[in-house]
This record gives C-alpha cells, structure tokens and sequence, in this order.
C-alpha cells in the first residue's frame, strides 16, 4: 500500500484513460487532480442532451471482450444496460449488403461475384503470411482477398475512413478488425445468405440511460475536476503544468491522455527530432452530423458502412436502437459521420455545410423519406478521432513516448498510446499508466 497519498498527481483528461488512472489511484488512497480542455466531462465518451436527443461523440458501443471491463463497465451502471445483437450492412452502389460482404456476396451482380470467388479461390491456395510481414495495408488486402474485393470494398473504405491510401498504411493496427472467412463460407454466402452473423461485433452492450456516457457517471461523481482547462505548457524541471487561463499546477507525478503530438507543443525544450517525429504523428478527423426525425424505422442495421466515393457519408449510426431513451417518444436519430484529416484531405468548409449533403445522401440511401421533416440536426466537429496508422507513424510515436518517459511523464489512452484502441483498452491503458507511477512511487 502506497504511503504517498500526499503526493500530488495530476491527471489531464477526464475520458476513460483519465478514469482507469483515477481508479487505480483511489483505490491506494491517492486522489488525482483532474483537468480537461473541455467545458464537459468525459472526453470521447461524453454524451450531448439536445431538445430530447442524446448523441454520442461518434457512436459508442460497448463490445469488450474482456471479462473484468464488462464487470467494470455493468457495475458504473447498476447492471442497467441493454444487450443488443449486433446487425450491421453497407451500403455498395445503389444495394444494402449485408457486413462483412465477403461472407454475403450473394446480393451483389453476378459478374462481379464471379470476379471476386476466382480470386479468392486463388489467394486461397496460398497460405496466409503473418500479418507484420507485409509492407503495407494494400498488400496485406491483396494477398487476403484478391484484387476485385481488396479494392472495391476494404480499400474504398478504408480510404473514406482513414482519409488515406491502404498503400500509405502500416499492419501494426488490424488486430482481429477485417474478418477473411474460409474460401467454403465464402462460397456459401454467395449461392444464399449465411445464417450466423460474420462481423467482428456480435453482440454490444449500451446503457439504459443517459447515452454511453451513462458508464462515466459513477467516475464523475468521485472526482472533482477543473474543466475549461487547456493545457499549454508542462515545465518537467521545475513539475509545473501551466493552463491556457493562466493557472499552474505543480505536479509530483504526472499522468496525460492527451495527444502526444499537443503534449510535445507543451514543451518548448523538446528535442528538434522529438519535435519533428511529433510533427508526423496524424490524425483524423470527423464532423458529426446528427439528425432526428418524428419516427424510428429508419434502419434495420445498427450501423451502417458506406462505401460509394460520391457520398461524404462514412458510416451511419442509430442511437435510438442502441437504447430508446437517446429519443423523445416515437422519434428516431441518425448519426452520420464525415472524415477529414489535416494532412490527407483537409476540412475547408464550416462543418455545418455537410448537414444538407448528408441529409441528401441519407434520402438517396432511403434512410429518409423524401422531403422528411427533420425535427433536430447539428454538425459537430471533432477534432481528434482515429490514428492515422502511415507508414512513419509507429517509430514516430515510439521516439516521442520514449522521451515523455524520460522527463517524467506517463502517458495514456489512444491518443497517448497511439493506437487504435476502444474504450476498454483505454481504460485499461489509464490503469497501466497509474500503475507504473506507483510502482515507481512504492520503490522510490
Ligand atoms: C467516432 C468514434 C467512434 C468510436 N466508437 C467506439 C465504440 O463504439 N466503442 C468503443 O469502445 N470505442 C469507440 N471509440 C474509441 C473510444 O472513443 C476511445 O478509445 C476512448 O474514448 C479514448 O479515451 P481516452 O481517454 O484515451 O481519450 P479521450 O476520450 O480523447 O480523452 C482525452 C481527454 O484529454 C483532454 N485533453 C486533450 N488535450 C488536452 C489539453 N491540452 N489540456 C487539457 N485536456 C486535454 C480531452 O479534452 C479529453 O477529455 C470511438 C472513437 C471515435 C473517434
């Protein structure tokens, strides 16, 4: 047990890296000081209310697979959460086909499922390399599915949602994410639909109340934090961070979930190539338009993948499938989300000139109805959403992480660890972090 407790931590952040340090810390009797840039708590998992709505911050979804974050997670909520199983399609030229298409060729036109099987019955003769030893993401889908289905589906997509080439991007994030069933299910989803569900997500958990920040509440009521608080400058040697509004905080120990890119502008000694690998690290970004609408049968997937080029829609979301309580009665929502990236493709317009372009595409899609009475809709911009995973990024993050340890700083969560990791994981990277400190604190 640490005697430390007098020890002052300080915690930038309040999403769920913020919250699996504050936890592991409490639980030795240390009480962080927690402090966001944000006027609300909560980060990426902050729910908006708006005239009877509740909209995440991009759709949030509990999936985890780890037994300890589902108790965590069902415990914030007094067990109060919906379990939902979990249908999800895409949109390809003009036909909803059911994800992951691979698994569901049968409703796509017979010439091009004849292209795509003889590929796949060709790149399934080979044995599949491990992941890290291909070049890049393109490579990877190639050899995976064969060129008619890599680039006509998976790539498409990726570039939409990455706003990069699948040739610009390294292997280090798939995980179990792409799904490449054996070539017999694949012939078996092509002659009639599978019977099982073949997505990654089978099954997910939301809240009962309050959108997914539902499970932060708890957090939120044990912590007292300083909100509207931008750091600016962390001064390592004399353990001070400096706040956009003027206020200084010394710190003995210090914890940030805030991008490593930002944290390295907090610090004006940072070596010239710390500062320049930082430089490379990016980002997407996304503008959230979320919509509402006086009925709910406006989907039957929970989530939907775009694929057309032509459409800025990426990926559309229910919130009121997810739980009824995000929607006044009898009404529904869709969340749509638009990606951009400062360094692959640039937002130049106000985010709400996407509102009327998306509720264009949403009534070609038949999402809505032809001049529907939209009763809510915003555009929302978020700054930080997916790691860009190019080609630089990895050793790029590794120098920069590697120098933050050297001054004393731990960092956490996606944007700290750089990786494309969930909410779960956050959590559990914010515990690591915490972790680290005391070990350090307990053998000093
Ligand atoms: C569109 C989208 C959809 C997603 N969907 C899911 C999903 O369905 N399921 C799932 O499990 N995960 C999902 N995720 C991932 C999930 O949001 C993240 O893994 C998780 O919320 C990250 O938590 P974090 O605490 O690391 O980061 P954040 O939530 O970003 O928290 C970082 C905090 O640091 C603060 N901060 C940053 N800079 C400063 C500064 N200079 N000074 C003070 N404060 C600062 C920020 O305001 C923020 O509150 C999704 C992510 C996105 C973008």
């Amino acid at each position: 047990m640490s005697n430390l407790s007098s020890d002052r931590v300080v915690v930038i952040g309040t999403g769920m890296a913020a919250w699996g340090a504050t936890q592991r810390l409490q639980a030795e009797g240390i009480s962080p000081k927690l402090f966001d840039k944000n006027e609300f708590l909560g980060g990426h998992t902050a729910s908006f209310a708006r005239e009877g709505f509740i909209f995440d911050d991009g759709p949030h979804i509990s999936f985890t697979e780890i037994e300890k974050m589902k108790n965590v997670l069902a415990d914030a909520v007094d067990q109060e959460f919906e379990v939902l199983n979990a249908r999800v399609d895409n949109w390809y030229k003009g036909t909803w086909v059911k994800h992951p298409a691979i698994a569901y060729l049968h409703s796509l036109p017979s010439d091009l499922v004849v292209k795509i099987l003889s590929e796949f019955i060709e790149v399934s003769q080979q044995p599949m390399p491990e992941t890290k030893t291909f070049a890049n993401y393109h490579e990877w889908l190639l050899a995976a599915y064969g060129p008619t289905f890599a680039n006509n589906f998976p790539a498409r997509y990726g570039k939409k949602y990455h706003t990069c080439e699948a040739k610009d991007m390294n292997v280090d994030w798939l995980g179990p994410r792409l799904y490449r069933p054996d070539l017999e299910e694949v012939l078996l989803g092509a002659i009639a639909p599978p019977q099982h569900e073949a997505h990654y997500i089978d099954k997910f958990r939301y809240p009962k109340a309050h959108g997914f920040e539902g499970y932060l509440r708890k957090f939120f009521d044990s912590v007292e934090p300083n909100l509207g608080h931008r750091a600016v400058r962390i001064d390592a040697a004399a353990r001070t961070v400096t706040f956009e509004n003027g206020h200084v905080e010394p710190y003995d120990h210090l914890v940030s979930s805030a991008p490593l890119a930002e944290v390295i502008k907090m610090i004006p000694e940072a070596p010239a190539d710390v500062v320049e690998a930082a430089g490379k690290l990016s980002c997407s970004q996304t503008v959230i338009v979320n919509v509402g609408v006086a009925r709910q049968d406006l989907s039957p997937a929970h989530w939907r993948y775009i694929y057309d080029e032509d459409m800025r829609s990426v990926r559309l979301s229910f919130p009121h499938m997810f739980s009824p309580t995000t929607v006044p009665p009898g009404h529904g929502a869709v969340q749509v989300e638009v990606y951009y990236s400062d360094k692959y493709k640039p937002l130049n317009h106000k985010p709400e000139d996407d509102i009327q372009p998306v509720i264009d595409e949403l009534t070609v899609m038949g999402v809505l109805k032809e001049n529907e009475e939209i009763v809510f809709s915003e555009a929302r911009f978020v700054e930080y959403a997916n790691v860009i995973f190019d080609l630089d990024s990895g050793p790029c993050a590794a120098k920069v992480q590697d120098y933050l340890t050297s001054i004393g700083i731990s960092y956490c969560g996606r944007y700290g660890d750089w990786a494309y990791i969930w909410t779960d994981q956050s959590y559990l990277s914010g515990e690591r972090a915490a972790q680290k400190l005391l070990d350090g604190i307990t053998s000093a």
